[in-house]
């Protein structure tokens, strides 16, 4: 049947965001499903930002980086990284161009919600073993209970030596537990606000229950447990005073649906962000801007501390490398671009009414290109300009990259925030890059098999541009 005028008009004039099933190809879709295969790995290996930093160093250690120093003399084609104290990263590529053009920034984050371990955090309690935890970053406590939970990260010893921890995620390991109420006994609690259903003193992780056998001593069941560590990883009790132990969910990153096109898993935000813009930052051979990738700790507790994007580490590093090149660091910042590579809301149709539908991101309608976040009054944010806006639209285009808009959430419902601004506010030109997620922040969230491979794409021509 012939187009009507109007029908014809319509797609000429109209902006309709699309499915991607419906434009890609069959072999581009497997194409999709395939780059997805790998980055289901990277996520079951890289549950803290310490693991993701270590995947990441090891790749690109293969692919011929080399420890970033001030003093050394760089030329186009070279590779070099800057491991921040094992908790964030920088790799760069130099490119042909001169450095004091400007440089092209990715950053994305790889720490997500979870539990820590208190400092303290051993007790036992009518027999029973249990560790007291601090969450960490922005979650719904409630979903925290009642799921198998593996434990990651370092103790320091007194006499500086580290052990690295890794329980729960092998077949064969044990996993722990925060306990929830039973409903029959519930009536009370149910009747708590939903964010003290389950309060921050009740994320209590049971891990034990069999008694040191003694007739004499107090806390078996501590002493226990104690003795089974000791054994293990050679520590004493104060050892914790020095460690960063953080629960998360045991579970293995899993596709979604009978059509296979979604993946759930745990930490998606952001280290779906990170391991697009690594992927892209390693397979950008001979670009002409210098390519700085960056996968930053710190960002789900406000960006503070030295290896959150609010410190002076991604700043020095481009005033060291245009040291390197007899340029001044400001005059490549205030020539330089930088996709803030995070994750965006994607509509839900079970919760629809917190977004609107105009301006949110889809599952499946491409990467989401933010122009700016905030709250109450786009506060706290980095509005990217309708310039670099029109720009990176064009570059995504131009390449044939999917892509969509997305806002989050409906004016004055809430809001969040994102790298950006602290990118910006160096004098860079920033945009907010990513893949639209379902159940953010949750222990299992859910992205688009499509949308994570648009922003590997979307990273990678910005890359080679
Ligand atoms: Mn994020
Ligand atoms: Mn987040």
């Amino acid at each position: 049947m012939e187009k009507t005028e109007a029908k014809l008009l319509q797609e000429k004039l109209f902006y309709k965001k699309k499915n991607a099933g419906l434009i890609l190809s069959d072999e581009q879709v497997r194409e999709c499903d395939d780059f997805c295969e790998n980055y289901k790995k990277f996520l079951d290996s890289s549950k803290t930002e310490r693991e993701a930093v270590d995947f990441a160093v090891n790749l690109i250690k293969k692919e011929g980086f080399v420890e970033f120093s001030s003093k050394q003399s760089l030329k186009p084609g070279d590779k070099v990284y800057l491991n921040n104290r094992g908790k964030a990263l920088i790799f760069a590529v130099i490119g042909t161009e001169d450095v004091k053009n400007g440089v092209r920034i990715a950053a994305a984050h790889i720490d997500s919600p979870r539990l820590d371990l208190k400092q303290c955090p051993l007790y036992e309690d009518n027999e029973l073993a249990l560790f007291k935890t601090h969450y960490y970053g922005g979650i719904k406590k409630y979903q925290w209970p009642a799921m198998p939970l593996a434990l990651h990260g370092v103790i320091v010893k007194s006499d500086g030596s580290k052990v690295e921890v890794n329980i729960g995620e092998n077949e064969n390991d044990p996993v722990f537990c925060v306990t929830d109420l039973l409903p029959h006994l519930a009536t009370e609690q149910v009747k708590r606000p939903a964010n003290e259903i389950i309060k921050g003193e009740e994320l209590n992780i049971l891990i034990g229950s069999r008694p040191f056998r003694d007739d004499e001593i107090s806390e078996k069941v501590k002493l226990n447990i104690m003795k089974i560590l000791n054994e293990k990883y050679g520590i004493i009790e104060s050892d914790f005073l020095s460690a960063e132990l953080e629960a998360v969910p045991a579970i293995k990153a899993k596709d979604v649906g009978f059509d296979r096109s979604m993946i759930g898993s745990y930490g998606q935000d952001d280290r779906v962000c990170a391991y697009t813009a690594l992927m892209a930052g390693v397979n950008c051979k001979n670009p002409k801007k210098t390519t700085v990738t960056i996968l930053a700790d710190k960002e789900e507790v406000g960006s503070d501390g030295n290896t959150g994007l609010k410190s002076a580490y991604l700043k020095y590093f481009i005033y060291d490398l245009a040291k390197a090149f007899g340029c001044d660091g400001r005059e490549v910042l205030s020539k330089s671009e930088c996709l803030s590579a995070d994750v965006n809301a994607a509509y839900d149709p079970t919760f629809s009414d917190v977004l609107e539908k105009n301006n949110a991101a889809y599952i499946n309608k491409g990467v989401a290109v933010t122009k700016y976040t905030g709250s109450r009054g786009k506060a706290g944010t980095s509005d990217a300009s309708a310039e670099f806006t029109g720009r990176v639209r064009n570059l995504l285009d131009r390449n044939g990259v999917i892509w969509q808009t997305g806002e989050l959430g409906k004016v004055d419902l809430g809001g969040g925030g994102t790298v950006a601004a602290y990118i910006a506010n160096l004098n860079v030109d920033v945009i907010d890059v990513g893949v639209p997620v379902l159940s953010m922040h949750s222990p299992f969230e859910i992205v688009s098999k499509i949308d994570v491979y648009m922003a590997y794409r979307a990273f990678s021509v910005f890359f080679a541009d």
